[in-house]
């Protein structure tokens, strides 16, 4: 039986808690839906626990670090993203975290392209009509039209594990797709997926035979109807080619005005004051957003401007939000498993206590001996 160890979690993450629980570890998790308040994390932590359970909803830097001196060993993210984490304060401490890749690339790759086509094919405000009794008549293009997926160019920015499974989804689509990422380029993967597309259009399942390619950002942008963003957020100085802003008003002003953008990625990846200008404007004909620079989004964000309420969908950061992906206690299937199994390993020293060898640790650079 492992030792008896102490745990907060800052939020519930369903069954798993049960997992440690039947371990004889001590878990005490933040009863409320809100995330707690800082302080109340760092007396948790001050108070002699050994592992931390945070989500994306929680900062989690020096101070944190500081109050868990001599005692926190671990802090498990319950995402993939971990831009709520300072890595540098981690490592200065010597803190291992971890993360909950992989289990939800699926579900949030489908999510981006649904809202993809609800976007395009303007399935809200469709439904809105029908909704409000104002479907008077059918017509060939009365009171408005969508655009096609099928057969257009996407740009996929940002070629990990997310861009990848989004990938997957547009060859049924036989879309046409420009890829870009300047970190992390999978050539064999994307030598695959031709052969897939040339497949389908040497058996007649396609006209016109698809394509995907490497390019540059402005190239992509350029050449896209669609841009699904699938990018970490980077500040400036965690990164050589950060993604803070990475759309902003001059890389707007690159898409086409037919295009439409699609961001499950991180909020801050975009200028949505620029955005909302494009919007505006129209220099662009559309984007779907899942997540935003301030979480919930503010009432007064100019994204709700009901002016362009038809060309822009506003989602609640929901894209990992599936049954499996988010509460399954199976490392291999949910988040919660994947979460609860990185604190074990710290914890019961997993890997002969290698933190370097620990599969979901993220900054394993600060323990290479
Ligand atoms: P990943 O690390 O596997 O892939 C990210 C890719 O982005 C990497 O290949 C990297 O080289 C690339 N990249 C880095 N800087 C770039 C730049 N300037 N331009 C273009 N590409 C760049 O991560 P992942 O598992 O695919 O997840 C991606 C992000 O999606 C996460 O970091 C997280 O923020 C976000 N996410 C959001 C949700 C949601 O619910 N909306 C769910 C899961 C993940």
């Amino acid at each position: 039986m492992p030792k008896h160890f102490r745990v907060f979690a800052t939020c519930d993450i369903g069954e798993a808690i049960n997992l440690l629980r039947a371990r004889g570890y001590e878990v005490e998790v933040y009863p409320h839906p809100e995330p707690p308040p800082k302080s109340l994390v760092i007396e948790k932590v001050r108070s002699g626990i050994d592992g931390l359970i945070t989500t994306l909803r929680d900062p989690i830097d020096a101070e944190i670090f500081e109050a868990g001196k001599g005692h926190l060993k671990v802090v498990a993210q319950y995402a993939v993203g971990f831009d709520n984490i300072n890595r540098a304060d981690a490592n200065r401490y010597k803190i291992p975290f971890t993360h909950t890749a992989d289990v939800l690339t699926e579900a949030t790759a489908e999510f981006a392209f649904f809202m993809m086509g609800e976007l395009a094919r303007k399935m809200w405000t469709a439904e809105h009509l029908t909704r409000e009794n104002k479907w008077g008549y059918w017509h060939p293009y009365l009171p408005f039209l969508g655009d096609e997926v099928t057969g257009k160019t996407v740009a996929v920015i940002g070629t990990g594990r997310i861009g990848l499974a989004f990938i997957k989804k547009c060859v049924g689509f036989d879309m046409n797709i420009a890829c870009y990422d300047p970190a992390y380029q999978n050539h064999d993967f994307v030598k695959s997926i031709q052969e897939m597309l040339d497949l389908r259009h040497a058996r007649g399942l396609v006209r016109e035979k698809p394509w995907i390619k490497y390019v540059g950002f402005e190239d992509a942008l350029r050449q896209a109807d669609f841009v699904s963003v699938h990018v970490p957020l980077l500040r400036k100085g965690e990164s050589d080619t950060p993604t803070y802003h990475l759309f902003n008003e001059q890389s707007l002003r690159y898409m086409k005005p037919t295009a439409y953008l699609v961001n499950t990625s991180r909020g801050p990846v975009i200028d949505e004051a620029a955005l909302a200008r494009a919007l505006r404007e129209s220099w662009i004909a559309g984007a779907a957003l899942d997540v935003y620079e301030k979480e919930p989004l503010p009432p007064d964000s100019p994204l709700r401007d009901p002016a362009v309420e038809d060309r822009c969908r506003l989602m609640p950061h929901f894209a990992s939000a599936a049954r499996i992906t988010r509460l399954s206690t199976d490392p291999e299937k949910g988040m919660a498993g994947r979460c609860v199994q990185g604190l074990m390993d710290v914890l019961e020293s997993n890997y002969g206590g290698d933190i370097t060898k620990m599969p979901y640790v993220v900054n394993r650079e600060a323990f290479v001996k």
